[in-house]
């Protein structure tokens, strides 16, 4: 069953059957059909839809950040500005997609030869509810550019904004049958990856959900994405504004209620400023208003799912008997909905599970580091390497961190954030592949080498 619950209350707002088989067998012939026209449409033909898209999302914005809000919990003012990221997406690909895809002169013996991208058809994306819309159109926008055709699988528990997705495609005048929402479990998923009409796939979600689908698509050679979980390293230096890492830090461990896979999840601070940052920072988090994400007084809401508070709260307990100090926090609010109050832990154990795990709520981890040295060797002990940021003036400093630390994105005195312009993803367990930028739009093509006498 797929059911939409909001996570402020508890309460069940609406329940889909998921599809049977004759139904996703209509939807899969369905795509096939349209990838055979639509691969043929020009870009500038679809550069107009997506700006149509961009601007539904734009002046619908509310409506959109409510239903995310009351099915996923995430506060209002975010789920609008969610929104209006997508529209930028959109814009940004309509904008420069066709550069991004021109043919590519290469001089060899031939009078002519060239790289050509061509869409490949089919994708399956299955993707997570923390960021319903963003992390749906972050691969759809330059999916749909290419020349390709989507078929959704969202998580279980946004069902509302999966369909409200797929409507928004058709009403910005997209064909029917280039971008499907396919209500299915996961248990859905592998039939749905073997069958021949789909050729590609990409997955956001957690690293078993990616290992799940890679060794289903690696069997049917066929090419994945994966973005998946991350333990972000923040590392702070004493050269660094304090002021200013203090009030991002708490910002980037809770943006999202604490469930964004690039959240600083790792707090390494340096053992001359540690004692004065976690003062601070534990005051910080402490000051955090928890509760109902419509109000816009709210800084952090509900966790999305009853599993995720009960994963969460598990992680903490077990990292509390390991010896963890817990600083503040480490327990659900009462009442209705899945609330959990901003935690903070230090001297974590290294044989404590948190300390290599992901936590996918507002739980901070507190490092003290010697030198920059040790600070690079704990960021780099998760198996995860999707984003870090590190706070210092000292551009030597700087540089190593840019060398050293495992991971797809380093930000230096900046909170790590996604943006259509720069490529998007991880390494190690983090997965592989990248989206946005011109690395996203040429993930799902036929790089095609042509050669002419
Ligand atoms: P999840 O449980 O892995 O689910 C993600 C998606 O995969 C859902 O649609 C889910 O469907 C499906 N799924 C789960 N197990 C599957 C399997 N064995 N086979 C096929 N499909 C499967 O992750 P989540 O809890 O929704 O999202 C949180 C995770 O996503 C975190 O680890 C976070 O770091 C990661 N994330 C990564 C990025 C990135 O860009 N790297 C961005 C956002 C989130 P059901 O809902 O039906 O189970």
């Amino acid at each position: 069953m797929i059911r939409s619950i909001n996570p402020a209350t508890g309460e069940v707002i609406e329940t889909f059957e998921p599809l049977a088989e004759n139904e996703i067998e209509s939807r899969l012939n369905l795509a096939a059909e349209t990838f055979i026209d639509y691969r043929r449409t020009s870009l500038a033909e679809r550069a107009m839809k997506l700006l149509r898209a961009a601007e539904i999302l734009e002046a619908e914005r509310e409506r959109f950040g409510r239903l995310m809000t009351t099915e996923m919990g995430k506060l209002f003012k975010a789920a609008v500005e969610e929104a209006q990221k997508c529209a930028w997406a959109c814009r940004f690909y309509a904008e420069n997609g066709e550069r991004f895809l021109a043919d590519e002169e290469v001089k060899t013996n031939a009078t002519r030869s060239f790289i050509r991208y061509r869409p490949l058809g089919p994708i399956l994306a299955i993707m997570p509810w923390n960021f319903p819309f963003w992390q749906v159109f972050r691969f759809a926008a330059p999916a749909l550019m290419a020349g390709n055709v989507a078929l959704l699988k969202h998580a279980s528990c946004v069902p509302q904004c999966a369909l409200a997705i797929e409507d928004l495609f058709r009403r910005a005048g997209f064909p029917e049958g280039v971008f499907q929402t396919l209500l299915i479990e996961s248990s859905q998923v592998e039939r749905v990856l073997r069958d021949r009409r789909v050729v590609a796939a990409t997955l956001t979600g957690s690293d078993a959900a990616g290992a799940s689908v890679a060794s289903i698509a690696g069997r049917e050679i066929k090419k994945t994405v994966l973005e998946l979980g991350g333990s972000d390293p923040f590392i702070v230096m004493p050269s660094a504004d304090l002021d200013e890492a203090v009030s991002v830090a708490v910002r980037a461990r809770t943006i999202n209620n604490g469930q964004s896979c690039i959240a600083a999840k790792r707090f390494i601070v340096h053992e001359r400023i540690y004692d004065e940052f976690e003062r601070r920072f534990v005051a910080a988090m402490e000051r955090l208003k928890v509760g109902d994400p419509l109000d816009p007084a709210t800084d952090v809401g509900p966790l999305a799912t009853r599993d995720q508070l009960e994963t969460v709260a598990a992680q903490v307990e077990r990292a509390i008997s390991a010896g963890a100090r817990l600083l503040t926090g480490g327990h659900r609010l009462a009442g209705p909905g899945f609330f959990y109050a901003p935690t903070v832990l230090a001297d974590i154990p290294e044989d404590a599970p948190a300390r290599r795990e992901e936590v996918f709520g507002p739980v901070a981890m507190l490092f003290r580091a010697r030198d920059a040295d040790e600070a690079i060797r704990l960021a780099n002990e998760t198996d995860f390497g999707l984003g870090s940021s590190a706070w210092t003036r000292d551009e030597r400093e700087q540089e190593r961190f840019i060398e050293e630390l495992e991971a797809g994105l380093v930000f230096i005195n900046g909170m790590v954030a996604s943006d259509p312009r720069l490529p998007f993803g991880g390494v190690k367990r983090s997965g592989y592949g990248r989206e946005l930028g011109a690395f996203g739009i040429r993930e799902f093509v036929n790089i095609k080498t042509v050669w002419i006498r």
